[in-house]
C-alpha cells in the first residue's frame, strides 16, 4: 500500500520534479499540499500547515520544498507532530538547524533525509565506482548557469540564507564529496557580489588536494555542468549535472536526462521510512560554509532577475 505525503511549497521545483515523480511512484500518494499560493489539481491544499497535520493523522511524511530560511520552522513543527521529513537541497539556513533536526528526529525515531538531488543523477554511481582506491591528481568543478532562467524573480536567492551561487553549486559539491575517494577541504576561495546582493553570483573555490571549482551565475547561452578529474589511469569528465560520464573522451555511463533524480530520492525516502532510518549528510553545506568563512570579497554591479 501507498504511503501517504504532504508536499509544501508549491513552486518551481515542486511543480518541475515533486509532483511528476510522487504521481509515478509506487510508493507515494499526494495526499494534501501547503502553500499560500500554489496547489496541484485533484489534491487537497491548505495554507495552514499546522491545520494539515492536525487534520490529516494519516499522513506520515511531509516534503519540504520551500527556500531553506523558512525550511527549518517547517520540519521542527513536522518532526514535533511525529512526522518523517525530507528536506530539498541545501537542507537548511544553517548546519546548526539541521544538526539540530537530526537529534530531534533520532529522539522521536522518525527519519529525516537531507536530500541531495544531484547526487543521484545517472552517472554518479558509475563515476563513484571508477574513482574508488585511485589517486586524483587533479579536479575541477564548472558550474555556469543563468540565474534568469533558472530562478525566474525568486528574490530570495539574493537575500541572507539563499546562498546565491551556491544554490547550484552545492550540488556540484554534493557530487564531488560523494565521488571522491578521499575528502578534500577549502583552502581559499573568492566571491562576487553584486553591489545590491547579500550573497555572492559567482565563486571560484581553491580546495585541498588540486581541486577547484569555477560558480558562475551570469553565464548566458549554452550552459555547464561539469566535473574533470584526472588519475593516473585516466580521465573523467562528468557532464550534464552528473548525468553523463565520460572516460578519456568517450562515452562511458549515463543518459542526458535529469527526470531520474526526483523518482530516487522519493524511492529513497521510502526505504528510510520504512526502517525509521536517518540519512543526513552534511558535506556539501559544510564547503559552502567554509567557502563564506575564508572568501575574499570582491563586489561586482548590481544584478536584477
Ligand atoms: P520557489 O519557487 O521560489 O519557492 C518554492 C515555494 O516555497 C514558493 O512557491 C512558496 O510557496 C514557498 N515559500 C517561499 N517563501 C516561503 C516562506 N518564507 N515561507 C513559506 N513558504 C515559502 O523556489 P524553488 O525554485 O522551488 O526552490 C525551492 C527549493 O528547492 C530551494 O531550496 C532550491 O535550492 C531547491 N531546488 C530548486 C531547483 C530549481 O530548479 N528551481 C532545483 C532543485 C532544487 P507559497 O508562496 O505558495 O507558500
Amino acid at each position: 500500500m501507498k504511503r501517504k505525503i504532504a508536499l509544501v511549497g508549491i513552486g518551481k521545483i515542486a511543480i518541475d520534479q515533486h509532483v511528476p515523480a510522487l504521481a509515478a511512484s509506487p510508493d507515494w500518494e499526494l495526499a494534501a499540499t501547503v502553500s499560500r499560493s500554489g496547489r496541484v489539481d485533484g489534491v487537497k491544499a491548505y495554507s495552514d500547515f499546522g491545520l494539515m497535520l492536525a487534520e490529516n493523522p494519516d499522513i506520515g511524511t511531509v516534503s519540504l520544498c520551500m527556500p531553506p530560511v523558512p525550511r527549518y520552522d517547517y520540519a521542527h513543527a513536522a518532526l514535533m507532530a511525529g512526522r518523517h521529513v525530507m528536506l530539498e537541497k541545501p537542507p537548511g539556513a544553517s548546519l546548526a538547524e539541521v544538526y539540530a533536526l537530526e537529534k530531534l528526529a533520532e529522539a522521536k525515531g522518525l527519519s529525516l533525509f537531507a536530500t541531495w538531488h544531484s547526487r543521484m543523477a545517472h552517472a554518479v554511481a558509475p563515476a563513484k565506482a571508477w574513482l574508488k582506491d585511485t589517486t586524483i591528481t587533479r579536479a575541477h568543478i564548472t558550474w555556469r548557469e543563468d540565474v534568469r532562467k533558472w530562478h525566474p524573480g525568486q528574490d530570495w536567492v539574493f537575500q541572507a540564507g539563499g546562498m546565491g551561487v551556491f544554490d547550484p553549486g552545492i550540488n556540484a559539491l554534493s557530487i564531488l564529496t560523494e565521488i571522491l575517494p578521499q575528502p578534500v577541504h577549502m583552502r581559499g576561495a573568492v566571491l562576487t557580489f553584486p553591489s545590491n546582493c547579500q550573497t555572492p553570483i559567482a565563486a571560484k573555490l581553491a580546495f585541498s588536494g588540486n581541486v577547484s571549482a569555477d560558480f558562475d551565475w551570469r553565464q548566458e547561452g549554452p550552459q555547464t555542468w561539469d566535473i574533470l578529474v584526472e588519475t593516473p589511469k585516466g580521465r573523467l569528465d562528468l557532464r550534464m549535472g552528473g548525468n553523463v560520464l565520460e572516460i578519456d573522451g568517450k562515452l562511458h555511463a549515463g543518459e542526458n536526462s535529469i527526470m531520474g533524480e526526483y523518482p530516487a530520492l522519493y524511492a529513497r525516502m521510502a526505504q528510510l521510512v520504512a526502517t525509521r532510518a536517518r540519512d543526513v549528510d552534511l558535506a556539501p553545506m559544510i564547503h559552502v560554509a567554509d567557502a563564506l568563512t575564508l572568501g575574499v570579497r570582491q563586489e561586482a554591479e548590481a544584478f536584477h532577475l
